[in-house]
């Protein structure tokens, strides 16, 4: 089979029947009147029931029994069920992979890389479950010990969004299971299989751990499913994942009630090219970036602020990599770009290319529909490029399909000028391999973004650094360094053992 040929209704069907239940899902259990489809022939897979908002509250009370029987077991003991679970998503690794490519049409390579990244954080995990560390402080006070010590949080509700249908998930999932809390987890109405699948093998982890049947669960459904996780006073932590719009719900309502949140929202990301960058590497990081996913990544480069020196000779360089992309069926070796996850996604690309022609930009490749004829239901596009004299209204906005608008720059002050002016904040990168500019975008006057990089480019982050961004990104941080803070609760410890009471700041209360 070739990437032309896009695989049939029954056929991708079964596909999704017989992976679900090799993870342990029998979808005949789940039966309901919800249509799930797939992107790669925009035909349905299977229909699923959805859970309703009492379904959440009882969710929710369970997950609560849970912890209070999870929160004392011992930090390295928790580890030991995420360490099972990291065994069995490398067992159920190509599974898990072909449900992402049903149901979101990741190349295989990007599925599988994205399941091992669900592997890496239980890794990252089970070694942060010996490294909960609290500080101790020296106490102004003779006889007195001042320390912090972190404790489990409480109930974790997972948000997410459907381009990393299952990665986000293990960032909470593992990190909190270690922390000594248990997880709610709503996925994307657009990819309840490949949730369905993970549930059921940490479910066999948990089973097989003798942990709490109820410390992980899912609750299917759409944004009211979400909301009613937004709203619950059970919920300690509330993660969410997906576009700014849904964070500008979800945040104020989770402050209403005086809940933490953890916001993971879109991107705009921009890379610098400086007149030094060697530009073999760039145009392989560029097109990595903006072309791969289709241009569904929080993290894909939709913006390149190329120096007016080399600016002719990479566009050049890109508009032939774009054209020789081959695009198609995401299951079929050598493709390289998957569908877009529905006629909305491609109607929001077509609108974004009409506007960045009315307001002077160029198309110079790309952007037109494939595969039209051999899947009449399915949405795949050539990524396009643009080139723009400045960064217009549309760049403003994150359009979450693989356009990347080309701007040029004449001092360096100026790109990263560029690079700051949008709402966003989530990744950028520069290629240079003069230092100084290197330096500066890093420092504290070049990018803010909460990710930065020199000479790769804005995506494909590894687990073990904090990840997430500033402005309408949301400000949150997942995964690792010490992100896991945000999923426990901080005491802070004055032990007196003087046999005096000194009181601090030298206050006299004697009576
Ligand atoms: P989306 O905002 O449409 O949906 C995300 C999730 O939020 C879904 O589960 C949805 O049902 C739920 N939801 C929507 N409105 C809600 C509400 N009012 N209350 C509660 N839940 C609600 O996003 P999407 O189309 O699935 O994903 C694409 C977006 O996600 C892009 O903007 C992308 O940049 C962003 N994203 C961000 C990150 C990150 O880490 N920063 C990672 C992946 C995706």
């Amino acid at each position: 089979m070739t990437a032309h040929d896009i695989p049939g209704q029954s056929a991708l069907a079964e596909l999704a029947r017989t992976t679900a239940r090799r993870c342990g899902v029998d979808l005949d259990a789940h039966a309901g009147d919800r249509g799930v489809s797939s992107p790669v022939n925009g035909e349905q897979l299977t229909s699923l029931s959805w859970t309703s908002a009492d379904g959440v509250d009882a969710a929710v009370a369970r997950a609560q029994e849970a912890f209070r029987v999870w929160r004392t077991v011992p930090a390295p003991a928790r580890g030991a069920l995420v360490k099972r679970l990291g065994e069995l998503l490398a067992v159920h690794k190509d599974d898990v992979a072909t449900l992402i490519s049903l149901e979101v049409g990741k190349i295989t390579s990007e599925a599988r890389g994205e399941v091992q990244e669900m592997i890496d954080i239980c890794d990252f995990a089970v070694g942060l479950s010996r490294q909960l560390y609290g500080r101790t402080m020296p106490s102004e006070r003779p006889g007195h010990r001042l320390m912090e010590t972190w404790h489990p949080l409480g109930v974790v509700g997972v948000v997410s969004a459907f381009n990393f249908p299952a990665a986000v998930w293990s960032w909470n999932t593992a990190v909190a299971l270690v922390c000594g809390d248990p997880v709610v987890w709503k996925p994307s109405e657009l990819a309840p299989l490949t949730a369905l699948a993970c549930q059921a093998i940490l479910a066999r982890a948990i089973a097989e751990c003798d942990a709490p049947g109820d410390l992980s669960q899912v609750v299917v459904g759409g944004a009211d499913v979400g909301q009613a996780l937004v709203d619950h006073s059970g919920v300690a932590l509330l993660s969410a994942t997906g576009s700014t719009r849904m964070g500008r719900a979800v945040g104020p309502r989770v402050a209403d009630r005086f809940g933490r949140s953890l916001l993971e929202l879109g991107g705009n990301n921009a890379a610098v090219v400086g007149p030094s960058a060697d530009l073999d590497l760039a145009t392989r990081g560029i097109v990595f970036s903006a072309a791969g996913t289709a241009g569904q990544r929080c993290t894909t480069m939709r913006r390149l602020i190329v120096h007016s020196s080399v600016v002719e000779e990479l566009a050049d360089r890109l508009v032939s990599a774009y054209g020789r992309l081959p695009v198609g069926d995401p299951m079929a070796e050598g493709t390289l770009v998957g569908p877009l996850i529905h006629g909305g996604a491609y109607e929001a690309m077509q609108d974004a290319l009409s506007r960045a022609a009315a307001e002077g930009g160029k198309l110079v490749a790309g952007g037109g529909r494939e595969l039209a004829d051999a899947a009449p239901n399915a949405y795949y596009a050539r990524p396009a490029l643009v080139r723009l004299p400045e960064q217009t209204a549309v760049v403003q906005r994150e359009t979450f399909a693989p356009i990347l608008y080309v701007l040029p720059y004449d001092d360096f002050d100026e790109a990263i000028a560029l690079n700051n002016a949008v709402p966003q904040g989530l990744s950028s990168s520069v290629f240079t391999n003069d230092q100084a500019e290197a330096e500066r975008f890093l420092s504290a006057e070049g990018s803010d973004c909460g990710i930065v990089n020199v000479n790769i480019g804005t995506s494909g982050a590894e687990i073990g650094g904090a990840f997430g961004g500033e402005k309408e990104t949301g400000g949150g941080r997942e995964s690792g360094s010490d992100a896991w803070r945000a999923y426990m609760r901080r005491a802070t410890n004055t032990v007196n053992y003087s046999g005096e009471l000194p009181l601090a700041q030298g206050v006299d209360f004697s009576v």
